[in-house]
């Protein structure tokens, strides 16, 4: 029997393991200085000012969105085809969500909607406070166009950039908000590099980064210099609003650091991984997704659409591929499709370029420890999976 290929995997060396258990055996387990280094070491690799190490992405947005002032009566705006978290954190600052549909070719949300969207919007007095874009696979959405829209339309922009660590967007890395307010990178063991659970938000604005900072710890600060009252001696802090407990381990930070050694090799391999797969897949009944010019993508996800007639085709698919022990999976059924969401009044037909991929996308296995035989195995899986299935397309 062929061993179960999941559709990633992380990778943790004995190297990771040795940093990880010196911090077991230091003065700090919870946030300290492996937190503080992990922050500015990430700062270094993305070309941003400041990190705000958290607990996970979905904290990460949270916070992002409260700091920039979303709140009840405000809408949010993402795309469809991504994690439910991109969505839920509007939610959790009491903000409506709306859905901009994606570009068929890249995924990603579609720039020509959203500027379509942002017109009705205006008319209607329901511009979004916050666009989340999500840079699915790691491959960057059009920034420069979004932040053009922004300045028009005056929103904030929040990458959700969980895929995207080690991307590149023209020059700059993903991640140096050049065209964007913060930007949230995730480091579940599924992502490019791990810490376990947590995330990062990057920034530029001093401000904004500060706030981050007391959110991510019960909207207290220690700083003597933001204090509001007169400061009573060197044991007090402040809380001065809501905060929360979304900091980061020292224990993880340690873990993060490590990995973060070998992001290059680690996107590289990705990168070839997917080169393989465009060239050895058969052309006639799949397309991959695309990545646009300019962009370096971590490649997260080696996403294809099959060329099908139905959902159910889609769906028997999936079945016979994970029979064969190839972890195929969806990224992502669309957010609006979901039940909560469409209790709170989306249905099928809102977002049509995003449900057309919902019934044709499939993730294939991408971690830099496959072999070109598991490649190889994967192929052949599709092949046979697909007997019968005629190109519709
Ligand atoms: C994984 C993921 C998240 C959530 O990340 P966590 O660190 O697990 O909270 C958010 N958005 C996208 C697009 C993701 O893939």
């Amino acid at each position: 029997m062929n061993r179960y290929l999941p559709y990633g995997r992380q990778k943790v060396d004995i190297r990771d393991i040795y940093e990880v258990v010196k911090v077991l055996k230091s003065n700090y387990l919870t946030q300290g200085p492996v937190v503080t280094d992990f922050e500015r070491a990430i700062c270094k690799e993305v070309l941003s000012i400041h990190g705000i190490a958290v607990n996970s992405a979905t904290s990460g947005l949270h916070i992002a969105c409260k700091a920039l002032g979303l709140e009840k009566g405000d809408y949010l705006w993402t795309t469809p085809i991504t994690f439910v978290a991109s969505a839920n954190c509007g939610l959790y600052c009491g903000a409506n969500i709306d859905f901009v549909d994606i570009d068929i070719k890249t995924g990603l949300m579609s720039i020509e909607k959203l500027e379509v969207k942002l017109k009705e919007a205006e008319k209607s007095g329901k511009l979004p406070k916050i666009v989340i874009p999500v840079h699915l696979c790691g491959t960057s959405c059009d920034m420069k166009k979004i932040k053009k829209l922004a300045q028009i339309y005056q929103f904030k922009i929040v990458e959700d950039a969980s895929h995207a660590i080690g991307g590149k967007y023209n020059t700059k890395p993903v991640g140096s908000c050049e065209y964007s307010d913060a930007c949230v990178f995730s480091f579940h063991p599924v992502k490019i590099i791990t810490t376990g659970e947590g995330g990062i938000v990057t920034t530029n604005d001093d401000k904004l980064a500060a706030n981050l900072r007391m959110l991510r710890s019960h909207g207290i600060t220690k700083n003597r210099e933001d204090f509001i009252e007169e400061d009573e001696g060197p044991w007090n802090y402040e809380q001065q609003y809501l905060g929360y407990n979304y900091r980061m381990t020292d224990i993880q930070a340690a873990l993060g650091l490590s990995q973060l050694k070998k992001l290059k090799k680690i996107v590289d391999k990705r990168n070839n991984l997917l080169e393989i797969y465009k060239t050895i897949l058969p052309k006639g009944n799949i397309d991959m997704i695309e990545i646009p010019y300019g962009v370096k993508s971590s490649v997260h996800l080696a996403i294809i659409k099959l060329k099908v007639e139905n959902e159910k085709e889609h769906r028997n698919i999936f079945q016979k591929m994970l029979e064969k022990g190839i972890g195929v999976q969806l990224h992502y059924k669309p957010v609006h499709l979901q039940p909560f969401y469409k209790n709170r009044g989306f249905k099928r037909g809102d977002f049509e370029n995003a449900e057309e991929y919902g019934r044709r996308a499939m993730s294939l296995p991408l971690f830099p420890e496959l072999t070109m035989k598991d490649l190889l195995r994967v192929k052949g899986s599709l092949i046979e999976s697909m007997e019968g299935i005629k190109s519709h397309i």
